[in-house]
């Protein structure tokens, strides 16, 4: 039986009081301080760690000046704040001890478009693509560009001054901020905007902390200009964080406070909302894919890419393109990065060309390509292919898996990850190639592996060092490296941190400014923030203080892990190895990427919030002696003794009387999850939360008793037979509004599926009847045209006319179709960690279908997320006893077999399951050419999750957020196309319209029987 736990849930009563405080004063926002929420917002992509105190998630600026104007009032002086985005930061820049406010969840609304003027306001939460959609339409976007475009904010880019690729062409974020609204500490709202010198010389005469900090900013920046002018590297990435050479124009006449707040991390102040200058599409593009037989090829020849006028040049090591390879984002590239016979391709550079001219753009393509040509012919530069493409859509892909790298680098298997803590080395790009095979020299002679991608246009490198900070050796080795990159930057003229700003890495400032820049810089953080009260220890302290600012030394998520044994580790590594990197925070309502962190904007809720929590039970079992492994084995082997069975209920009922246990904030983010899967597909890391979800459930219940529920969704396989046998009764029973609610009221379950009537057996009789003997007997002639049909307890009990028209559908084609006996398949015991049942029935299933395997028959599913539960987590829960059986989708098969013609032309739109995308992401292309080989045409359609999955949105608790999931993707299309017209091919997603649209749509096979 799991320990009860109890981590540092009891709160500070400072903050508890502040908390009270907040709401009497009219705070609008969230408040969360559990230590679920608290530990959410601990980790960044960095290798640190931080608990703050409480999570504040303010819904307007108004919260802010309450939240920062109650810090005044001498009871709550001493509390201090960060400010919060995405999270994505590398460096542990919004990392704090303190409390955290996070303008993500809320202040997200795009405010003001101006096309004419060009510029658009926005809240500080708003993302970067979510912008970039916004503008598409007025053919514009937002052009700095970064990584993490999908999940990081405005104001996370405000404060990092976030560039990335094209920075070149398309600056960094601070070149095109035009405004900004910042709540100061002390309550007061600062709005910047450029301006003529002599009014911020009048603004700096008001008696408040206005009047202070425009007097200080304008004291530094003139008085010590021509420091300032000598000090900093000339430089594209020039420095981040208070930019003190650009508050002036040239000749002093302009005066643009902004600059200094852009690149702050948050120690400034709260920034609430931006204008932003936007910039007009390219009508144009094309992008050069050119390949080299080594990565110092492509490092030296990107100068002569520049020089040929591109807009960008990107770069990526063969390490990173062979973990490409491996990622379900290849299949959107690999045409694109073809390998070239008898050469190994180990670099790769990505030239981009826009513009406004389509002549303009032939013309540059034209004179590189001959350039090309020439180089290819004559074996030199190590160039040794090239491809391009004019089409947006492919470019997209291209890029996006460039922005995966670093996800993709974190997927490296054994103890070592690589690490972000000098991942973003900025130097002149012509010393570039020079500076590389120094610091490649330097990490060879630690014998470390990394992968490396970048800017090369703008000298930017980014490089992950793989260490294992568990190892004290090697945290040691993080540090030593640390201080030699400084070194080695400076030796080529460049700086550390050329795009993701300093965190932990501020202890280099004070050497980088020099004392007498550095104190400038302290002054100007006191006239903002003078008992340095947001997110103190970054950048710099301020002026007069002894407070110290953080350090490489910091404490690290190491510190944390290595309390946990190596093979509890090992065992969920599926979790521990999660780095923080936050693609599953994905904005894209289109995209599957966790349907219940979109619901919910609850970061608990999301891939990353669930793995966070499972590595700290883990921790904090472990430090309560408790041995999972082991307990794990026992639970597997053995039922719940009477005496077991009567602890849960006394645990039970103390629960209900509101007893902590940090086991229940782990489950209740368990219980949010939908088991969907996408992030097993979709994470870099392959972060795969229903498989350590269902561990958990197990674990959690050895303490507690189970709800009802479980047990009615664990049994379904075995009830639904047994109901199946008089399905009208049990239909008639479930109409019923009294059983409904019966239903809805004792287990919590709502919308209960209505049986299908007339049952399998009665629509098909004994025509595809199953006998092994007679199978064994088949000619070769027969053997040919014999096909096995799998069959899954949702279709075959509740869609029996789906299973009755593939069977028709085969024999249309010619085959003799033989019904498999319906076999428990175990994938509602998993989803519900009924771990012990679910081995039980994989080990049953398995030895039938590995006696069926022997007859070498194609044998084919049609519901993909029980198909793939064959191929996932019976792997997982059998091991070798899985055998080598293989369940075909219906669509797999068929893609390889020779189809007729359709009678009549139609045309449909392809709605696909989630699952069934992320695990098989050709799923959607292979669909369209089956339709297409036959004459149909198939249009997919990008969609999330539809909110059913399974049997979550039958559970009353998630009601609310199935019907939201389905009116964030589906609803639109479905409404769109109607149902006649989508074609969709899950049950749970044919389902899921059904209960909220109203008509069952077709799977597509059944359009294709119809029209064969
Ligand atoms: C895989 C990966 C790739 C990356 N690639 C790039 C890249 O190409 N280019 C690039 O520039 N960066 C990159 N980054 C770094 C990071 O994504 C950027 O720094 C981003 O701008 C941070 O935005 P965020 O919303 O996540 O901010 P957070 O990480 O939440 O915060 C970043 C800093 O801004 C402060 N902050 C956030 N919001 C506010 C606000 N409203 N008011 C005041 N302060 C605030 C925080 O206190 C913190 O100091 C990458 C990171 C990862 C993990
Ligand atoms: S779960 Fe995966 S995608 Fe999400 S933060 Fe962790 S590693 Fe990144
Ligand atoms: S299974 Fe789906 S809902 Fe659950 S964490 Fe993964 S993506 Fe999110």
């Amino acid at each position: 039986m799991i320990p009860k736990l109890t981590p540092e849930l009891a709160l500070d009563a400072g903050i508890v009081a502040f908390s009270k405080a907040l709401i009497a004063a009219g705070y609008t926002g969230d408040i969360e301080t559990s230590y679920a929420s608290r530990l959410a917002v601990a980790t960044d992509n960095s290798v640190y760690q931080a608990l703050p105190q409480a999570v504040l998630l303010p819904k307007t600026t108004d919260d802010l000046v309450i939240l920062t104007s109650l810090a005044q009032t001498s009871s709550f002086s001493h509390i201090k704040f960060s400010p919060r985005g995405g999270g994505t930061g590398t460096n542990g820049q919004s990392l704090t001890e303190h409390v955290v406010v996070d303008l993500s969840r809320h202040m997200n609304n795009i405010l003001e478009i101006n096309v004419e003027k060009r510029w658009v306001r926005v809240q500080a939460g708003v993302i970067k693509d979510q912008l970039n959609a916004f503008l598409k339409p007025y053919g514009f976007f937002f052009a700095p560009d970064l990584s993490t475009s999908n999940r990081a904010t405005i104001g996370g880019m405000v404060n990092t001054d976030a560039s990335g690729q094209g920075s070149l062409v398309y600056g960094k974020t601070s070149d095109h901020v035009l405004a900004l609204k910042t709540v100061l500490i002390d309550g007061n709202v600062l709005k910047t905007h450029k301006m003529a010198t002599f009014e911020a010389e009048h603004r700096a005469q008001m008696p408040n902390s206005v009047g202070r900090i425009y007097r200080q900013v304008l004291d530094s920046c003139r008085d010590f200009r021509p420091q300032i002018l000598a000090k900093f590297p000339r430089l594209n990435r020039f420095l981040t964080g208070y930019d003190l050479e650009h508050v002036f124009n040239d000749d002093l006449t302009e005066f643009d406070l902004s600059r200094i707040i852009t690149g702050s991390e948050g120690s400034l102040g709260f920034v609430v909302e931006a204008k932003l200058n936007i910039t007009p599409i390219a009508k144009y593009k094309c992008l050069v894919n050119v390949k080299y037989d080594s990565f110092a090829s492509a490092l030296r020849n990107a100068p002569f890419l520049v020089a040929a006028q591109a807009t960008s040049v990107e770069t990526v090591d063969s390490k990173v393109l062979n973990l490409a390879r491996g990622d379900i984002i290849w299949h959107q590239v690999k045409d694109l990065i073809t390998d070239v016979a008898g050469t190994e391709m180990q670099g790769l550079n990505m030239v981009e060309y826009n513009s406004e001219q389509q002549s303009d753009i032939e013309e540059k393509i034209a004179a590189l390509t001959a350039r090309l040509d020439n180089t290819i012919a004559d074996k030199t530069d190590g160039i040794i292919g090239y491809q391009l493409t004019y089409d947006t859509t492919a470019i997209g892909h291209i890029y996006a898996m460039r922005k995966k790298a670093v996800g993709l680098l974190g997927n490296t298997k054994g103890a070592q990850k690589p690490l972000a803590f000098a991942e973003d080395t900025a130097v002149p790009p012509e010393n570039l190639a020079d500076f590389i095979m120094e610091f490649r020299a330097l990490l060879d002679s630690h014998n470390l592996n990394y992968g490396m991608f970048g800017h090369v246009d703008a000298g930017v490198l980014h490089v992950r060092p793989a260490l294992d900070l568990c190892d004290p050796e090697q945290e040691k080795l993080l540090r030593s490296i640390s201080d030699q990159v400084v070194t080695l930057t400076a030796k080529y003229g460049g700086l550390m941190w050329g795009e993701h700003g300093k965190g932990y890495r501020s202890e280099y400032g004070p050497a980088f400014f020099g004392e007498e820049l550095f104190t400038e810089l302290r002054k100007i953080k006191a006239a903002f923030d003078p008992r340095n009260r947001v997110n103190p220890g970054k950048i710099c302290t301020p002026f007069n203080s002894a407070d110290k600012l953080v350090s490489v030394d910091g404490q690290k998520r190491a510190w944390f892990d290595r309390q946990i044994p190596v093979a509890v580790k090992d065992s969920f590594d599926s979790s521990l190895n999660c780095n923080g990197n936050g693609l599953c925070f994905n904005y894209e309502e289109s995209s599957p990427m966790c349907p219940s962190s979109k619901v919910t904007k609850d970061r608990r809720h999301s891939p990353k919030g669930r793995a966070g929590l499972m590595r700290e039970w883990l921790r904090l079992t472990e430090n309560a002696g408790y041995d999972v492994l082991a307990q794990e084995q026992v639970l597997q082997e053995n039922r719940s003794s009477f005496k077991e069975v009567w602890e849960k209920v006394k645990n039970t009922l103390a629960k209900s009387q509101g007893d902590a246990d940090f086991s229940h904030e782990v489950m209740e983010a368990m219980e949010g999850c939908l088991a969907c899967k996408a992030c097993a597909g979709q994470c870099p890391i392959k972060v795969d939360v229903p498989s350590f979800r269902a561990r958990f459930l197990q674990l959690y219940h050895s303490r507690y008793l189970r709800p009802a529920k479980d047990y009615i969704v664990g049994n379904i396989e075995r009830t639904a037979p047994l109901l199946a046998k008089a399905p009208r009764l049990v239909n008639f029973m479930l109409k019923r509004k009294f059983v409904a609610s019966m239903l809805e009221k004792s287990v919590g379950y709502v919308d209960t599926p209505l049986l299908s009537v007339p049952t399998l057996s009665q629509q098909v009789g004994k025509r595809y009847a199953f006998d092994l003997a007679a199978l064994q007997q088949l000619s070769a002639a027969q053997h040919e045209k014999t096909v096995l049909l799998v069959q899954d307890p949702f279709t075959s009990f509740y869609e029996a006319e789906l299973v009755a028209d593939a069977l028709s559908l085969l024999t249309k084609l010619g085959f003799n179709p033989i019904l498999l006996p319906f076999l428990p398949n175990g994938k509602p015991q998993h989803v519900k960690g009924f771990l012990r049942d679910f081995a039980r029935t994989a080990s049953t299933a398995a030895q039938f279908l590995n006696q069926l395997q022997a007859l070498d028959l194609p044998m084919l599913g049609l519901d993909a997320s029980l198909v793939l539960v064959y191929r996932d987590e019976y792997n997982k829960a059998l091991g070798s006893a899985r055998g080598d059986f293989n369940v075909q989708l219906l669509h797999e098969w068929l893609a390889g077999q020779t189809l007729p013609n359709a009678q009549q032309s139609a045309e449909y739109a392809l709605l696909a399951h989630c699952t069934e995308k992320t695990a098989l992401p050709a799923t959607e292309k292979t669909w369209q050419t089956i339709f297409s080989k036959v004459g149909l045409t198939l249009k997919p359609v990008s969609v999330g999750c539809c909110g059913m999955a399974g049997t979550y949105g039958h559970e009353a608790q998630n009601l609310e957020n199935s019907k939201a999931l389905f009116d964030m993707s589906w609803r639109k299309p479905v409404e769109q196309f109607g149902t006649e017209q989508i074609l969709v091919t899950g049950f749970s997603c044919r389902s899921q319209v059904k209960r909220l649209v109203g008509d069952k749509p077709l799977h597509p096979l059944q359009a294709l029987l119809a029209a064969l």
